[in-house]
């Protein structure tokens, strides 16, 4: 209840201070909600690595977070969607190395369980970033597959001698074409084996032949009938194995190896005869599994699993991120990345986590505007929802980042029900910029258009700015004002808005797109002293002129006028005005994309499917408008900046808004 006081009284503070004062005979009513009624689908992104440390190592983590859900609750947030917590070569953990772990760096999974139970008890959902497209060069995935043919897990990548060739020839049905910037070296293959191996020798004719098969049968321990003189010499030098006689002449035996170096077969597990020595024929050492290989005893050359040899890998995103193979997307979901990467997904909805943020999902496929990526995602998506529906009456929550113009997306809500719109971010950067509004509704009406005729209940994922753009105070100059109104158009917009770590703070930052650093857009946040900021992940790149006392948590709190005061109020409102919350927007009669006499205001109506409405009128011109209203201007929701009331007259000063009740 004490932090319900300290909103309603922000809220006053609000109306008082910063507006000019309504008619006297309105009352601007003071919404209230309690934790866990927070109606307004507001997620907030958190970077785990640099949001908050509990150990003192200056490197975010669970137990950091669990600390500051009360900031998270009191900002009206009703989700987070956390950074990838796994293992991972880099900070920013996009790299993965085990999805099924969690990284040591943000605690164990028994602190990651307590941040999500307290988390609930907040009424604040957990969403974890998966990340479908690539593994990272350390995966366990690819360190296996780096064994050749040999491993089960060769083909869960692409690996290519002559990529050019091998493209062309229709090898890899991921890829649209050949992209030579996009293979990289490796060298793949070992001459040795580790797992589980059934070993036939057959003496029974003229050629001495050894088969080795891969099995999923028992392992057996080695024979100890003395009257058998077959050997298998594996593993560490001198290791002789007695094989079991199963026929005239032929011996076998399953075994787990692991051998740094091959296999021979040997007729005394003690003596250095040549004569009982049979390896491979020179120049013939390699062993093909399911292949009979005939034995010689003139060379008896080591018999090797595997030759290492030069190959090239795909990976778009550069040589430390290995792309996963799913193969054709017909029979994607029976691939083996696709059914090891759904039961580490399992794990984590089994520990409590209500959904994903999934990474680079146009990159899947490489035919970003084809339809394999969308094919794909409903399968990945069904697969998910399957075992999340075992335990909830809803449907699983999953928002795909598509970073292209809104008429690309559409089509990927045919696999996911919500999609990040960067043409929201892109649009209202153009309006705050250029102080021209009377466009906005109507592009954004007719971006959700374009949606719905691909899925009716698609949800429209908005925000400003994330972890890979220069932040939105970079954009706009610092200017104040303006973040104001950013946020106070984001959270009055019809979608559900996310709210990026440290943007509800003003931060500032280029990314490395715009002749900055991505450390430079992924500050910690300071709670309240700089010197216990999470700054120890973040590669040494930090901006100090952010990482100050002065731009805290703790003193924007205290400021009636920080942009933090902005955020409370507008996601209060947001929660607590149904039309807010869940409503669909459409244009005014009169304040629309044709007056462009008022082309410095965007005027909108948000309908929640009760009949709830609300006007939302922003001026986002330089200067002061008055508009006359036909509408209910009585019942004031929110105000930001300078606003009053004269009967049907609506004064707005710049960079300021309104919205009423209808
Ligand atoms: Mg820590």
């Amino acid at each position: 209840m004490k932090r319900l006081t300290f909103l309603c009284a922000v809220l006053a503070a609000f109306f008082t201070a910063s507006c000019t004062k309504p008619t006297p005979d309105v009352v601007p009513p003071v919404p209230s909600y309690e934790s866990g009624e927070k109606a307004g689908h507001i997620t907030y992104q958190l970077l785990i690595y640099s949001f908050a440390d509990s150990d003192g190592d200056r490197i975010g983590d669970f137990n950091g977070i669990t600390s500051r859900l009360d900031y998270l609750d009191a900002l009206g947030v009703s989700a987070i969607w956390l950074s990838p917590a796994h293992p991972a070569d880099s900070y920013h953990g996009y790299d993965v190395q085990d999805y099924a772990a969690v990284s040591p760096k943000y605690g164990t999974e028994a602190d990651f369980k307590r941040l999500i139970d307290a988390a609930h008890a907040k009424g604040i959902k957990v969403y974890m970033d998966y990340v479908l497209n690539h593994t990272g060069k350390g995966n366990v995935w690819f360190a296996d597959a780096k064994r050749g043919e040999a491993s089960d897990k060769f083909d869960w990548f692409l690996f290519s001698a002559n990529p050019s060739a091998d493209v062309t020839a229709g090898k890899f049905p991921m890829l649209n074409g050949y992209n030579a910037g996009e293979w990289h070296d490796v060298t793949v293959g070992e001459i040795g084996y580790t797992g589980r191996l059934h070993f036939k020798v057959d003496f029974s004719s003229a050629s001495k032949t050894l088969t080795v098969t891969k099995t999923d049968a028992a392992a057996q321990a080695a024979n100890t009938d003395a009257s058998v003189s077959m050997f298998l010499w594996v593993g560490e030098p001198g290791k002789a194995v007695r094989m079991y006689r199963t026929g005239t002449d032929v011996y076998e035996i399953t075994l787990d190896v692991d051998t740094p170096w091959g296999v021979l077969v040997r007729t005394s597990d003690t003596s250095w005869d040549g004569g009982t020595k049979w390896g491979a024929p020179n120049g013939k050492n390699v062993l093909a599994f399911g292949t009979p290989l005939t034995l010689s005893t003139d060379d008896a050359q080591d018999i090797l699993f595997g030759s290492p040899k030069p190959m090239k890998f795909q990976g778009a995103f550069g040589s430390w991120m290995p792309d996963l193979n799913y193969g054709p997307v017909a029979t994607a979901a029976s691939s083996g990345p696709f059914k090891a990467l759904a039961e580490t997904a399992d794990k984590w909805m089994g520990l409590g986590v209500d959904g994903f943020r999934l990474d680079a999902v146009k990159h899947i496929y490489s035919n970003e505007r084809g339809p394999q990526n969308p094919a794909f995602l409903k399968l990945w998506y069904d697969r998910c929802n399957a075992t999340y529906r075992k335990t909830h009456a809803d449907d699983l929550y999953m928002v795909g980042e598509v970073w292209m113009d809104y008429n690309a997306v559409a089509p990927y809500y045919q696999g996911l029900p919500a999609c990040f719109e960067f043409d929201f971010w892109e649009r209202l950067k153009w309006v705050l910029d250029t102080g021209t509004g009377c466009y906005f509704a109507k592009d954004l009406i007719g971006y959700r258009q374009k949606y719905a005729s691909v899925r009716p209940d698609a949800i429209a994922a908005t925000k400003l700015t994330n972890h890979d753009e220069t932040r939105a105070a970079s954009v706009l100059g610092r200017s104040l004002p303006k973040l104001k109104q950013a946020a106070a158009m984001l959270l009055t917009a019809e979608g559900e808005p996310y709210i990026y770590q440290g943007e509800e703070l003003g931060y500032w930052g280029k990314d490395g797109d715009d002749g900055g650093r991505d450390e430079m857009v992924r500050t910690p946040i300071v709670w309240d002293k700089a010197a216990t900021a999470a700054t120890g992940d973040l590669s040494g790149h930090i901006d100090n002129t952010l990482v100050t006392d002065e731009i805290s948590v703790e003193k924007q709190k205290a400021d009636a006028n920080s942009l933090l005061q902005t955020y409370f109020a507008f996601t209060k409102a947001r929660n607590t005005c149904p039309a807010l919350a869940t409503g669909k927007m459409s244009r005014h009669a009169v304040y629309n994309e044709s007056n462009t006499l008022q082309s410095g205001v965007a005027v909108w109506y948000m309908t929640a499917s009760s009949g709830a409405k609300a006007l939302v009128v922003h001026n986002v011109g330089k200067s002061e408008v008055t508009l006359a209203f036909d509408d209910d201007l009585s019942r004031p929701v929110v105000t930001l900046g300078e606003m009053s009331v004269r009967g049907k007259d609506l004064t707005l000063g710049a960079n300021s808004s309104a919205v009423f009740q209808q």
